[in-house]
């Protein structure tokens, strides 16, 4: 039959600065299975080394090892892993127990990784066993060093190990407590279970029935005592599979759990990191309710106008957009309106528009609106029945009179909840009656379009503004096959009208809704995906900021790393679990951003006016887009600590 353990002049060095330091030079070595083996020498003398490579942490610079009559010195990172899990159970000085962790959660741990069922009742069997029942649920730091020694012995016996490594299992405890782990030892040993022990106190060595000394690397002496006879425990017969556990519910639950646990224990830190997700988030929403409550309202209104709509203004198309700026063009007045009105029978149509600001007054309260002066035409073409009241009639118009029809804005503003019609108001100190209330059209982007009020051209022109030109003229075509036409005509006439030579450029501008619905539409797209844009780079530097907290806590947590990757963790479980703790922590922060972007944008539309349309897809988009950024922005640092070795996690301090 094979031995447990043939080493064959196994050699290990370390690099250096420049040099190489060999540490084991040339070891030798055969442990059956069901002995109990203590292995001695002084500090620096290379036992730790030696039994990192017996329990496939570490591996030979040269040399052979064979486990269970399987050479193992070659083995992947990730089969070594499972081997371990499978055979091995260690058992560290500082006990190396997850901080903010029940003694039950720590004991199953190693099952996690192995896959194994009925975690909680194998975990609550072993801590019985080595008498802590009445502990389960301590943590830590609520028990004293013999307790936390004994949970780490519990630990190692969950997976039902072969061999189980001792390094100074008792340099850290009190000559009582460390009585009582070696008698621990002494029972599992009995068990069946091959005990190695590293020490190098001769009082705790002699428990042991055989005593290897180690010095500078080489073994020096090789003592057996009286060979007591142990009982053989029944095992699962070599060769074992070497693939992975698949990747469980429980290794999910167990992940984000302590990704939780990280996190509540950097609360600041955590929030701060979020921080940046947050506003990218919050950002996206916004400007996306933003965006698409503006695209909403500016596509209502235009649609409300009709296709068949041209709007003509005095001045050159170069120069429009720079309104009151041009001095020398054209201007458009009454008489044009009745002239195009006539122009052909393809006008359906028409209004003419006078505009200006105007303070209107009820009682104590005032305030600033446009008045717009048109015919009343305006009903029908703008589709502007009133809600309360009616509209004014031609008659009314030529007659100058004195009425006004009130945007709901100015409504509210003035006469609160009050019925404004047939009531008097003041439009620059010049009493109007109120005979009406538009229809409300709703806030478009940044612009409330009922804050506003309509009164007779005439009366606007000749009492209110004192101008005899128009802003502007909205011209309806019969059909939509006319427009071009009804075009053609207008250019004419005004050009004749104006006496323009061939050479000159039009001093007018007409322009079809159906364009201007285009255009407008153009635009909001590009203001979308410009907002978006911004909203991108806030969020690449929100993940920015994950990453730097990944990184900082894949650093400090190496050691937790390493116990991780002893009990039998795979790399893949160690990326995962970091990973899905950066996840965990920019979803986190997307919500977040999710529930204050829904607020802002509620906020916007309900006291700003703003009009803006939360969508389930910007929500989900938003959700996603944040979760993905975690998931981008920590694989570097979770494959950072998934590439940590073992040894050298165990190590760092
Ligand atoms: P022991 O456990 O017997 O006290 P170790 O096996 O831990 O000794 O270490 C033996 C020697 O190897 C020591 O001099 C130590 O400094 C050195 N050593 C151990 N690990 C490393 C490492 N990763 N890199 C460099 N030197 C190391
Ligand atoms: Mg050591």
């Amino acid at each position: 039959m094979n031995s447990l353990i043939t080493l064959g002049g196994v050699t290990r060095s370390y690099r250096l600065g420049g040099g190489t330091l060999q540490v084991l030079k040339g070891i030798d070595l055969t442990i059956e299975e069901g002995e109990f083996v203590a292995i001695m020498g002084p500090s620096g003398s290379g036992k730790s080394t030696l039994m990192q490579i017996l329990g496939l942490l570490d591996r030979p610079t040269s040399g052979r090892y064979h486990l269970l009559g399987r050479d193992v010195s070659r083995l992947s990172d990730d089969q070594g892993a499972i081997l371990r899990s499978r055979t091995i159970g260690f058992i560290f000085q500082m006990f190396n127990l997850l901080s903010r962790t029940s003694a039950l959660d720590n004991v199953a741990l190693p099952m996690i990784y192995s896959g194994t069922a009925n975690r909680r009742e194998r975990a609550l069997e072993v801590l019985t066993q080595v008498g802590l029942a009445d502990r389960i649920h301590h943590r830590p730091n609520e028990l004293s060093g013999g307790q936390q020694q004994r949970v780490a012995v519990a630990r190692s016996l969950v997976n039902h190990p072969r061999i189980i490594f001792a390094d100074e299992p008792t340099g850290n405890l009190a000559s009582d407590q460390a009585e009582d782990i070696l008698n621990q030892l002494k029972l599992l040993n009995r068990s069946g279970i091959t005990v190695i022990m590293v020490t190098h106190e001769p009082e705790i060595a002699a428990h042991a029935r055989r005593i290897i000394r180690i010095r500078d690397g080489r073994i020096v002496a090789d003592e057996r005592g009286q060979p007591e006879p142990a009982v053989a425990a029944a095992h699962p017969e070599f060769p074992l599979d070497l693939r992975h556990p698949k990747a469980s519910l429980a290794e999910l639950r167990e992940f984000s759990l302590s990704a939780l646990r990280a996190l509540a224990a950097n609360k600041a830190r955590s929030a701060l990191s979020m921080l940046g997700i947050l506003i990218g988030v919050a950002a996206v929403i916004a400007m996306l309710a933003i965006g698409k409550g503006a695209q909403k309202s500016i596509e209502a209104r235009l649609s409300s106008l009709g296709s068949n709509l041209l709007m003509l203004f005095p001045g050159a198309p170069s120069t429009r957009g720079i309104r009151g700026a041009i001095g020398d063009t054209s201007r458009l007045t009454l008489l044009d309106a009745k002239a195009i009105r006539s122009l052909s029978p393809q006008i359906a149509d028409l209004y003419p528009e006078a505009e200006g600001n105007v303070q209107i007054v009820n009682g104590d309260k005032n305030a600033i609106t446009e008045m717009q002066g048109v015919t009343s035409s305006y009903e029908s073409i703008r589709n502007a029945k009133p809600a309360y009241g009616r509209f004014f009639t031609d008659r009314e118009d030529l007659a100058l009179a004195r009425v006004v029809l009130l945007g709901t804005t100015v409504v509210r503003e003035l006469f609160g909840a009050e019925n404004p019609v047939d009531k008097t108001v003041k439009i620059n100190h010049m009493n109007f009656k109120v005979i009406g209330i538009l229809p409300a059209k709703g806030a478009s982007g940044f612009s409330d379009q009922d804050d506003m009020i309509v009164v007779p051209i005439r009366t606007a022109m000749r009492r209110v503004l004192g101008t005899q030109y128009l802003h502007e003229m909205a011209i309806e075509c019969a059909s939509a096959e006319a427009i071009p036409y009804v075009i053609g005509d207008i250019r004419n006439f005004l050009r004749h009208r104006h006496r323009l030579p061939d050479f000159k450029e039009d001093d007018f501008t007409l322009r079809n809704n159906a364009e201007m619905q285009a255009t407008l539409s153009e635009t909001t797209r590009t203001m979308s995906m410009l907002l978006g844009v911004v909203a991108a780079i806030s969020l690449i530097v929100g993940g920015v900021g994950i990453m730097n907290i990944m990184l900082v806590s894949v650093n400090e947590r190496t050691r937790e790393i390493g116990l991780r990757k002893a009990v039998g963790a795979a790399r893949r479980a160690i990326l995962a679990q970091f990973m899905i703790e950066a996840a965990v922590l920019s979803t986190a922060g997307g919500i977040a951003g999710i529930v204050l972007g829904v607020t802002v944008s509620m906020g916007l539309s309900t006291f700003a006016g703003w009009a803006a349309v939360v969508t389930p897809q910007s929500v989900l988009l938003a959700f996603l887009f944040s979760a993905g950024v975690g998931v981008i922005f920590g694989f570097w640092p979770a494959r950072k600590a998934s590439l940590l070795s073992p040894i050298e996690a165990l190590r760092y301090e």
